[in-house]
């Protein structure tokens, strides 16, 4: 069999040091891959990189991505251009990992995070514009003129969306069933505010339980759902939330296993799937070399996974366990003084 070609976006800012750790760790366990490899963000030439990645990108399997703070332009086409409408966040606590929480053993949960909708359409503007709807004529809330100095953001609920976002987390919970896991499904919205939009949500993601008998099913409102995430993480399995909800949740779900440093991510559509960190490009320490990698690593193993390399994918998260168990080799973020390259050298010295 030809070997898989994977597009590297090492993307802006700090996310680079990430993505290069999680490369030689590829590296190291010599998976039969072709990497193309591209610029980081400093160096993107808009247009001319942006055409080159996407040309990539169209002929590749899979991609590893590096956040991006607005340089590295492509990120749009990998999501609404591949069609990625499904955003995979386990959060799952390695003996180890610094998390405030008492007893942190046993967390395992899957956020699924609907990718392409909701307020991510980048449907905004002045309130004037939608002065032709006539809206104050209706009987709203809040009273609305359109006439004020203000800005108005568009969220959008489709039911075809919404009907494959909720069939690929019951499915997910189903193969996580067969591996032990309570095979339980929670959906989360805003659905006593947003009637229409996120009770749709809820509705059609309820009604699609009714074909999943043997997947429990349950519903929270989502900030009632944020407190469970919290103070009941131990009970969650398979999590399916719209856009907005699983992009503010998932940074509170790395929360509750040690911190965004350790929480991986990958963007799943019907043929093809990218893979990046949950967190962003981290500035604020950009340079100082101590980055965690061990986001963009996990995410890189559930690359491997995607693509077939079962036993590497198990060797790479295996070997991250084994860092995190002995303890030694820690960057500060997790209580450590060692640079991202002593971690990513240790990781290595485990496979
Ligand atoms: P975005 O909006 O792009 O997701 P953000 O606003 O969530 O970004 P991040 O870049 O994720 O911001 O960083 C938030 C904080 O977490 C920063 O202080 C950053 O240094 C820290 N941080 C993020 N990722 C890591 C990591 N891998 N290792 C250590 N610290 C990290």
């Amino acid at each position: 069999m030809p070997n898989k070609k994977v597009v590297v976006l090492p993307g802006d800012d700090s996310a680079p040091d990430t993505v290069y750790a999680a490369m030689e760790v590829l590296r190291a366990l010599e998976v039969p891959l072709d990497f193309v490899e591209f610029p980081p963000g400093e160096q993107w030439v808009r247009g001319d990189t942006d055409n080159a990645a996407r040309a990539a990108i169209d002929t590749s399997d899979s991609a590893l991505f590096g956040s991006t703070s607005g340089k590295t332009n492509v990120v749009g086409y990998l999501r609404w251009g591949k069609k990625t409408y499904a955003n995979v966040r386990p959060c799952r606590y390695l003996k180890g990992f610094r998390s405030p929480l008492a007893n942190p053993d046993g967390i395992d949960f899957v956020i699924v995070r609907e990718n392409l909708e909701d307020l991510y359409l980048g449907l905004e503007g002045p309130l004037q514009a939608l002065e032709p709807l006539h809206l104050s004529s209706r009987i709203l809330r809040a009273e609305l003129n359109t006439s004020e100095p203000g800005k108005y953001a568009i969220k959008v609920i489709t039911e075809r969306n919404t009907r494959q976002i909720a069939h690929f987390a019951f499915k997910l919970a189903r193969r996580r069933k067969a591996q032990g896991h309570p095979g339980k499904v929670t959906c989360t919205s805003k659905y006593n505010m947003l009637r229409e939009s996120d009770g749709l949500f809820r509705q059609l993601v309820s009604e699609v339980a009714g074909e999943y008998p043997d997947v429990k099913y349950q519903e929270f409102i989502v900030d009632d759902f944020a407190r469970r995430l919290v103070q009941n993480s131990h009970e969650l399995d398979v999590i399916v939330m719209p856009n907005l909800y699983g992009d503010i949740l998932s940074d509170a779900a790395a929360g509750t296993i040690g911190g965004l440093g350790l929480a991986p991510s990958g963007c799943y559509g019907d043929d093809y799937a990218y893979f990046e960190s949950v967190h962003g490009t981290a500035p604020d320490i950009m340079g100082l070399g101590i980055i965690n990698p061990t986001a963009t690593m996990l995410s890189a193993a559930m690359m491997l996974e995607y693509l077939g390399l079962s036993a590497a994918s198990k060797r790479f998260a295996d070997a991250i366990r084994t860092v995190y168990a002995e303890g030694k080799v820690l960057t500060p973020d997790q209580g450590g003084s060692n640079k991202t390259r002593e971690f990513t050298q240790a990781v290595i010295n485990s496979l």
